[in-house]
């Protein structure tokens, strides 16, 4: 019996659940209806800034506030939905002004400050393609997806730039306007970049939206797969779509409410929540500068009046390290939901939420590929801890495997494991791997596409996650690439070989751990001269990848197993790491 919660806020308006019954809202779900429900574009296209913001600009939110951004001080400054409509309006102007045409991707390298999302949006509206980059990411990373999304514009800050970016500048042919945000505006832009906020009060305050179809290209998400260089994962204006129904059903999102997504825009969570999916509700999202701390963000659901509030284990986790009686000196009657998303949510964790802030954390599921959520627990049907949920209403979710003959079999069988596949087509279904077409064709099969996630689903539809079906690393909530920081660590002069796995950590769920086999002309006859190494090669990491991505642990090894075509094995260093059964050796180099 699904609790039909109507709770109330603090200014005592009564919220009844987007979804309240799951089985009749799948059953009327559609995603015409969806559309309908949002406004496209008078001539006939479909934009996401036009949803997430002018259409509420021209109605009777435009003075509702859409961005609240708390400065390092906890100093709020404040948009409305008319503040936004008009700065990403002289933003769109900028990259018209410019020259930057439909298509064009537009990059975003910065922490978490307005002209981030003011960037995105007008990207958007300009019909320009906008791809966010982690401001933690080393010049490697950053390197690599510059080049690889042919990146035309890039919005970053003077700090960040001058540290990272202006020493790769001429190794990017395509890149040709650099926009600084810059505090000190008194001297000259760096030689190659022009100022921001200059640029956008001089712009134009007027602006007719790109007009573009919803298949035209709209964001670009890099992620990482076993091998090769990052994917970038594109995504088209029909996306929001998705990021509507998720966040009204998923999220149970109410124009009331106010918002808070702790993830960063570098991330996809960060854009698809952290940007669209609130301001397209309509309702007032926070957005924090600073990093976790669990007092500056209890103060934040208080002070802030946070009614919804969207986090990452690694976070609930860095909570419950410093105990429950510290949440609950904060009274936080605005809090009705909270949700968690990004890796396993451990049925402790559910429970703490209620002990903590007297609600459960609701986990869902989704990645980069997918857009948007597709799995959760919702407000109204009761949490079962442990699980991610049941299938979005639109979404079809099944648990399948490979037959003998290539053909998919769907499992219908309770309880078995297999890999977690969601039926094609859905609007924030990524449409292509940049450049990558053939990468992308691999990750369907018989219109499914297949996740790489191991999962199993359970008589009553919710589906439990059994971890990833290749080498991908879970590190604080994003997903590391293993070749990538095996090529770095490969670029210290004494690596012979480099592998690198995921082991498990109490906060982070995963760390990065790296194998290194040495060169056989380097002086390895001491420990001494092994340790010096090993911290090199650790630092090394660390300068290229940043700290986001570079291993936290260094073995050095003699050797590292491999099969007879010469592959590392990082399936069976994982296990012998963990002590685990070594599974399958018949192809291990050396075995007869
Ligand atoms: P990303 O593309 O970086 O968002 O990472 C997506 C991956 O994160 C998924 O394929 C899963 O492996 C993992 N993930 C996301 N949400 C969950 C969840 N609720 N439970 C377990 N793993 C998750």
């Amino acid at each position: 019996m699904p609790q039909q919660v109507i709770r109330k806020n603090s200014d005592d308006w009564e919220l009844i659940p987007n979804l309240l019954d799951y089985d009749a809202a799948r059953e009327h779900f559609s995603w015409e209806h969806e559309l309908e429900m949002l406004d496209g574009l008078p001539g006939g296209g479909l934009n996401i800034a036009h949803e997430a913001v002018d259409r509420h600009a021209a109605d009777e939110r435009h003075n509702h506030l859409a961005l609240r951004w708390l400065d390092r001080n906890g100093r709020a400054t404040d948009f409305t939905y008319g503040d936004l409509c008009a700065l990403t309006n002289r933003f769109a102007n900028v990259l018209r002004d410019l020259g930057v045409a439909k298509g064009d991707r537009v990059f975003g390298l910065s922490e978490r400050v307005p002209e981030l999302y003011i960037t995105a949006l007008g990207a958007l509206k300009n019909g320009s393609v906008f791809c966010p980059l982690f401001s933690a990411f080393g010049p490697e990373p950053l390197r690599s997806r510059l080049s690889i999304g042919e990146a035309r514009v890039l919005m970053t800050t003077e700090s960040l730039y001058q540290r990272k970016v202006a020493p790769l500048r001429d190794s990017l042919p395509h890149l040709q306007y650099v926009l600084l945000v810059r505090d000190k505006t008194d001297a000259e832009c760096p030689h190659g970049t022009l100022d921001f906020r200059a640029l956008l009060q001089s712009a134009a305050e007027s602006f007719t939206i790109e007009n573009t179809d919803p298949e035209d290209p709209a964001l670009l998400h890099f992620t990482s797969g076993t091998t090769g260089k990052p994917k970038g994962a594109l995504h088209v204006h029909e996306a929001v779509l998705a990021h509507h129904a998720s966040a009204r059903l998923a999220l149970d999102l109410h124009p009331q409410d106010v918002f808070w997504c702790t993830a960063d825009p570098g991330w996809v969570t960060g854009t698809s929540y952290g940007i669209i999916a609130p301001l397209v509700i309509g309702a007032t999202m926070i957005v924090d500068r600073e990093e976790f701390d669990p007092e500056r963000w209890y103060g934040i659901l208080r002070d802030q009046h946070v009614s919804v509030w969207y986090t990452a284990p690694t976070a609930v986790r860095m909570m419950m390290k410093h105990g429950s009686a510290l949440a609950r000196q904060f009274e936080l009657p605005a809090l009705r939901f909270m949700a968690s998303v990004g890796e396993p949510l451990n049925p402790e964790a559910v429970r703490w939420g209620e002990e903590a802030f007297g609600l459960p954390f609701h986990d869902n599921w989704w990645q980069t590929e997918t857009g948007g959520i597709m799995i959760a627990n919702y407000l109204s049907q009761p949490v079962r801890p442990g699980s991610m949920g049941r299938p979005l209403p639109g979404i079809e979710a099944a648990i399948v495997s490979a037959g003998d003959d290539g053909k998919l079999e769907v499992i219908t069988e309770a309880g078995r494991e297999g890999e977690l596949a969601l039926k094609r087509g859905w609007p924030s279904m990524f449409r292509t791997y940049l450049y990558e077409e053939a990468r992308y064709q691999k990750c369907f099969r018989d219109g499914w596409y297949l996740t790489g996630d191991l999962a199993r689903c359970d008589e009553d539809g919710y589906f439990w996650f059994v971890g990833r079906a290749d080498d991908v690393i879970k590190s604080s909530g994003h997903l590391i690439g293993p070749f990538e920081v095996e090529s770095a660590l490969m670029e210290h002069p004494a690596v012979a070989e480099a592998a690198v796995i995921g082991i498990p950590d109490p906060v982070a769920g995963e760390i990065v751990k790296g194998f290194v086999s040495l060169r056989p002309d380097v002086d390895a006859t001491s420990k001494a001269a092994v340790e010096t190494l090993r911290r090199e090669i650790l630092a090394l990491a660390r300068k290229r990848l940043g700290p986001a991505v570079a291993p936290r642990q260094i073995q050095v090894e003699n050797d590292l197993p491999r099969t007879r075509s010469g592959k590392i094995m990082r399936r069976l260093l994982k296990a012998r790491e963990l002590g685990l059964p070594e599974g399958d050796t018949s192809t291990l180099e050396g075995k007869e």
